[in-house]
């Protein structure tokens, strides 16, 4: 018999876990010959979060959870739960029901029956969301796309079933700084694409700033292309090329027609120009460097402070 497992990254959703779970498990009710585990991960939530999980999981089998020691991000959650995961079918998504879960049954479908190693959605449009978050996430996923070899789905939503086999993929990528809408494309493998309308969140509030999206982006960018890089170089053979153009017009002002003046604003303006754009390409190679640091220091990506076998009551 297959086994599906459900997993679910969680912080401070006691307000959306109840509308969740009930959800969850009318699906699992309709999906039938199969058997299903359903791991939370609680991201160290600072509410009700664990209690409601420790609650579920003595009354419920299928339920396991795995509880972070502190918030460590919810890359880190849907990497302790792709690890975890027992079953030979392997689906994350979100606990504030914004991810369909009646879509499950037909992801199960088209990867068992269909061939595909993987269904992931994305959103039908941005309606309803912020103009300017639109902006610039249409922006970030134009620029990924082009200057890495990886595809990036403008749109597509961290709500995906996957195969054993892609999953073990997944694993085997076990850098620090995970981007997994990057990683999911980076490791290949056939890919069917469901879309549907994003609903508002049952319960609760969104746990992502603009601060920490526009972060997560440029994690994105460091993490899965090296072209940034390539920026000091060519600004530095234009301003080369620049500066010596501007060097033998000196030399021939000053040798031909005797007359060579330079104001002050001019020398100031260059100054500031120059030193603006190399703090910017310093900042750049920073982040490149603060990556490496972090991935040559082979930290865990997450520490583990209790589940479902270790329950406190
Ligand atoms: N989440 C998490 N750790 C975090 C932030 C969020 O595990 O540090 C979970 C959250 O509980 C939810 C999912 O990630 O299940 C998506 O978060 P949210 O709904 O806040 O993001 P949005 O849908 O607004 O992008
Ligand atoms: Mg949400």
């Amino acid at each position: 018999m297959d086994k599906i497992s459900i997993v679910v990254p969680c912080y401070n959703e006691e307000l959306a876990l109840p509308h969740f779970y009930k959800e969850i498990n009318e699906v699992m009710k309709k999906i039938k010959k199969v058997k299903f585990e359903l791991l939370f991960i609680d991201d160290g939530s600072k509410d009700q979060t664990l209690s409601l999980l420790r609650q579920y999981s003595l009354k419920d089998e299928r339920v396991r959870y795995i509880s972070f020691s502190r918030n460590f991000g919810k890359e880190a959650g849907i990497y302790a739960g792709l690890k975890n995961a027992t079953g030979d079918y392997i689906v994350v998504l979100d606990a504030d029901l914004q991810h369909p879960p009646y879509l499950i049954e037909e992801m199960y479908y088209s990867i068992k029956n269909d061939g595909y190693d993987s269904v992931a959605t994305k959103r039908a449009s941005r309606d309803n969301e912020p103009k300017t978050r639109t902006l610039f996430a249409r922006a970030f996923y134009e620029i990924l796309t082009k200057i890495s070899d990886t595809d990036v789905v403008d749109g597509a939503m961290d709500f995906r079933m996957m195969n054993r086999k892609m999953v073990d993929a997944i694993l085997s990528m076990s850098e620090y700084n995970r981007f997994s809408k990057g990683m999911f494309g980076w490791v290949g493998f056939t890919t069917k694409w469901l879309t549907c309308e994003i609903n508002d969140r049952v319960a609760g509030t969104t746990k992502w700033s603009f601060i920490k999206l526009f972060l997560y982006a440029l994690e994105g960018i460091v993490g899965f292309s090296i072209v940034p890089l390539l920026i000091p170089f060519v600004l530095g053979m234009l301003f080369l090329g620049f500066s010596m153009i501007l060097m033998l017009k000196g030399l021939f002002m000053s040798l031909m027609m005797n007359s060579f003046t330079l104001g002050v604003e001019s020398i100031i303006t260059t100054i500031l120009f120059v030193s603006g754009l190399e703090f910017i390409i310093l900042g750049l190679i920073g982040q490149y460097i603060a990556k490496t640091y972090l991935e040559t220091k082979n930290r865990p990506i997450y520490i583990e402070k209790e589940n479902e076998k270790s329950r406190k009551k």
